[in-house]
């Protein structure tokens, strides 16, 4: 039973079809001959609705292997500079920023705009703000806008890792007032490997990847069509899912709920602010989250102790200690995210397999 949708969700069978129907058939975008048109059509037709998803024009989409390079070409692209970065961000953008300055959170994972505002004021030009739509670990919504509005008033360029919101609450390039956002496919049911690099003025933003001009000359190498076919797919399906979240949000109140009734001790962090709709991210105090992740696992629950890591490891978290968590109640936090095939069976199994271990613990 999968309850770690944040960490990759289920493809939607639309998305199946359309990777299927591309592998199927035979065709290079960048060939002038009919196969190769026919390619181009697909990927233009996937352009579009990931452009449509995001209120964006298809021109500024540049398709890329997904979150992690969009981000790092971001940071390739951008003038050498000052770079001020949220202390939650996914590690895709801490790592091709080493030197960044972290702008601050709350205890309740939000940054401090204050202090970016005050910060932005004594930084030099050329510089970048880089402030998530979501956090992956707590599902803490940032308030995008505004900071991207300080760093305009600033003439600083705005970067938005979107790829925990997309498909689960509203994104609008426009609204956000960013300068680029990044999205994955795999986090809102396309295949993973695949995603894209949303950017207000395209002519502006260096390839990371340099060969045959594919993406005009934004991104090289030949497209991975199926992937980018299932990511259209999958755009298209969440650009109404307006219904399926506040089905998942309901499901998410009623986990919640439950965890609140099995276990008061219990913490659940980001509650009093704005949150992703799918995500409860809880510590169970005095019990270690690799021991409730056994436990879970066990019972075949799958859950997660905040970001998967490739190796496996699981370290102590960034998101958490930057909200202040103290160790050992960062140490006990497990995560649960659900998403688009997530039922209330599934939700009160996961109830059924943890309750005991907060029992243990009740005094
Ligand atoms: N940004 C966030 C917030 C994420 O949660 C992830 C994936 O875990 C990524 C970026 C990386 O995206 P991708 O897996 O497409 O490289």
């Amino acid at each position: 039973m999968y309850l770690d949708h944040n960490a990759t969700t289920t493809v939607r069978p639309e998305a199946v079809d359309a990777v299927c129907a591309v592998l199927s058939a035979t065709g290079n975008p960048s060939s002038v001959h009919g196969p190769g048109r026919a390619a181009r059509a697909v990927m233009e037709d996937a352009r579009e609705a990931v452009a449509a998803l995001v209120g964006a024009t298809p021109a500024q989409v540049v398709f890329t292997s997904g979150g992690t390079e969009a981000a790092n070409q971001v940071f390739h692209a951008v003038p050498a500079g000052p770079r001020l970065v949220s202390a939650v961000e996914h590690s895709c953008v801490l790592a091709p920023a080493p030197d960044a300055e972290k702008i601050p959170v709350t205890g309740d994972g939000v940054i401090d705009l204050d202090w970016l505002e005050r910060r932005l004021a004594q930084t030099p030009r050329p510089a970048v703000v880089a402030v998530m739509l979501a956090n992956n670990e707590t599902g803490v919504i940032q308030p995008v806008a505004e900071a991207a509005r300080l760093a305009r008033a600033a003439g600083v360029f705005s970067f938005c890792d979107a790829v925990q919101g997309v498909g689960k609450v509203a994104v609008e390039l426009g609204a956000l007032g960013v300068d680029a956002l990044s999205l994955s496919a795999h986090k809102f049911g396309g295949p993973q490997g695949v995603g894209a690099l949303v950017v207000r003025d395209a002519a502006q933003m260096r390839p990371l990847l340099v060969g045959g001009g594919q993406e005009r000359g934004k991104r090289g190498g030949t497209q991975n069509l199926p992937g980018i076919a299932g990511l259209g797919a999958a755009a298209r399906a969440v650009r109404d899912a307006g219904a399926e979240q506040e089905r998942i949000a309901a499901l998410r109140n009623r986990l919640e709920a439950g965890i609140r009734a099995a276990a008061p001790q219990a913490v659940i962090w980001g509650t009093a602010v704005a949150r992703l709709p799918n995500t409860t991210c809880v510590a169970l105090p005095g019990v270690d989250q690799q021991r409730q992740l056994m436990a879970l696992d066990l019972a075949g629950v799958a859950v997660s102790a905040g970001s998967a890591c490739s190796s496996g490891k699981v370290t102590a978290s960034h998101v958490l200690s930057a909200m202040g968590a103290a160790p050992d109640l960062a140490g006990a936090t497990v995560r649960i995210s659900l998403g688009w095939p997530s039922t209330e069976a599934d939700v009160d199994r996961f109830l059924d397999a943890w309750t005991p271990l907060a029992r243990r613990t009740a005094s």
